[in-house]
């Protein structure tokens, strides 16, 4: 199929390896095709091992000129790639909803909103300050300076095809890092594209690759070749564990954005309209496949009732279609594999005594399609309750005290996101605190923005992405002791 793009050159099924586009030199390729219909978008290079070592011996010797460079000659560039993006911004999301399947509004949304962080980190590439501290005798000196890791590789997932890249370069860069990208296999399209303006962008050669292919073969490269300082990667934790495992040898820096399991709490004394309005961000932005979607709803007892009735309201207008349709909310989910996961925690739910009050079923629209579901009922020892869902599951778990849904709320091994509502201030403190969570948000169901540090505890992860502390995780601290004073 061809999408209607205002720039055609956006849509490419060659690989960016080492500033040179590249068909598959062995022949083989993947495909990617449209989750709406199955249909084939594009044969993209399955590429080997020999290939993803060029792209790191290219990266190796750009990064040292790129990190040569002056900060504000490498914000420049930054921004260039940034205004290229948002110029480009109706392009790409046609190219994201197209291989990913989400609506076309959600698509431009993340974006131009991710396109933020190379924005932001344009500017923070300028602010990496050092430090002087006294001496420990009177002829010393104490010098800190920041250095960037060096080569990094980075893996992206398919649930967001084009945010989850500018999120990871932007930092790298700034930092004087240099980058190889393997995109997630369903969605590699969307980081083609965003080569494609990178170059445009003057981002030196060699500075920013793209390989698809196999993630396991490329995945073994970057944790096994000795010129890669670090890997930072957004995906399961399955995945996450296996990297940190292989990357062990070489003891390189990780950055782990890894699954969560999110609490979502609504308090007897929340605005229970703006906790239904946040529920739904939450739980069914991009079909519920987000690392941060409210996995889990815990609603007090004496507004359990109130807050079902109007979640079940709002659930009523979503409209599921193709992503590029007007009106539609809801696309479909990425693959089978996600239907079946959605299947299996919506039978458990109901096999122990759950309560469906809509949904429970794939839709009429067929292939990957799901009703979005609402569940009354739940308990902690319901499936749902342990595992993320990763699809439009709403289930409603009811509870008495403060105390009891806390202990609810931390008893996961995750600690990505977490939500909840109330207005009593001393509350909102307290439980602010006692989640165990790398991000809260009280009484809103959307944390994520460049300036804040995005991240995990617990199992789902290490490091931070945006926000002053972003830049970290791509830069070492040298300490010079200067004598002879
Ligand atoms: P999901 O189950 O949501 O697809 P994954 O963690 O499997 O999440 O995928 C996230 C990213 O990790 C994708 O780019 C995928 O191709 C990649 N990936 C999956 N398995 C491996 C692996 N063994 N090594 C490296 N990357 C992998």
């Amino acid at each position: 199929s061809t999408i209607p793009l205002k720039d055609p050159s956006l849509l490419t099924d060659k690989a960016f390896v080492a500033g040179e586009w590249i068909s598959s030199p062995t022949g083989k390729t993947f495909a990617v095709t449209d989750p709406f219909d199955g249909s084939l978008i594009a044969n993209v290079p399955d590429l080997d091992r020999t290939v993803v070592q060029k792209a790191i011996d290219a990266a190796e010797a750009a990064q040292k000129l790129w990190a040569r460079k002056t900060a504000k000659e490498r914000a420049q560039v930054l921004k260039r790639w940034y205004d290229l993006i948002v110029a480009n911004a109706d392009d790409l999301a046609l190219i994201l909803t197209t291989e990913q399947g989400k609506p076309l509004a959600e698509a431009k949304g993340e974006v131009v909103s991710n396109a933020a962080y190379l924005e932001w980190f344009a500017e923070e590439a300028k602010r990496i300050d050092g430090d002087i501290i006294p001496g420990a005798n009177p002829g010393q000196r104490i010098m800190v300076l920041k250095q960037p890791v060096g080569v990094c590789a980075a893996i992206t997932p398919w649930n967001f095809p084009n945010g989850m890249i500018t999120r990871k370069a932007g930092p790298a860069l700034a930092a004087g890092c240099s980058m190889i990208l393997k995109p997630a296999s369903q969605t590699p399209l969307s980081a083609l594209a965003l080569a494609v303006l990178a170059e445009r962008a003057g981002v030196p050669k060699g500075v920013f690759s793209v390989v698809t292919g196999e993630a396991k073969p490329i995945g073994l490269e970057f944790c096994h070749n000795p010129k890669v300082a670090k890997i930072t990667f957004t995906g399961s934790t399955g995945v996450g564990r296996w990297l940190m495992k292989e990357a062990a040898d070489g003891i390189k820096r990780l950055s782990l954005e890894l699954g969560g399991n999110a609490p979502f709490i609504v308090f007897d004394d929340a605005d229970i309209d703006a906790a239904v309005a946040g529920a739904m961000i939450s739980k069914f932005r991009n079909a519920g496949q987000t690392c941060v979607c409210a996995n889990r709803i815990y609603v007090q007892e004496s507004v359990v009732e109130a807050f079902t009735e109007k979640l079940l309201a709002k659930v009523s207008g979503l409209r599921l279609g193709r992503g590029t349709e007007e009106g539609v909310s809801q696309g479909p989910l990425i693959d089978e594999r996600a239907v079946a996961k959605m299947e299996e925690h919506v039978a458990d739910a109901l096999a122990n005594g759950g309560r469906l009050l809509t949904g429970g079923s794939k839709s009429d629209l067929g292939g990957n399609f799901y009703q979005p579901t609402v569940i009354a009922g739940v308990t902690q020892a319901m499936k749902v309750a342990k595992e993320e869902t990763f699809a439009p599951l709403a289930p409603i778990i009811s509870f008495k005290t403060e105390e009891d849904v806390i202990a609810m709320a931390n008893d996961s091994e995750f600690g990505l996101a977490s939500y909840f509502y109330a207005r009593d201030m001393a509350r909102v403190w307290r439980v602010s605190e006692a989640l165990e969570a790398g991000m809260v948000g009280v009484n809103t169901g959307m944390i994520a923005n460049e300036m804040a540090p995005f991240g995990g505890i617990k199992q789902s992860g290490m490091g931070r992405e945006g926000s002053k502390y972003g830049i970290e995780g791509f830069l070492e601290l040298k300490y010079v002791c200067v004598a002879g004073i």
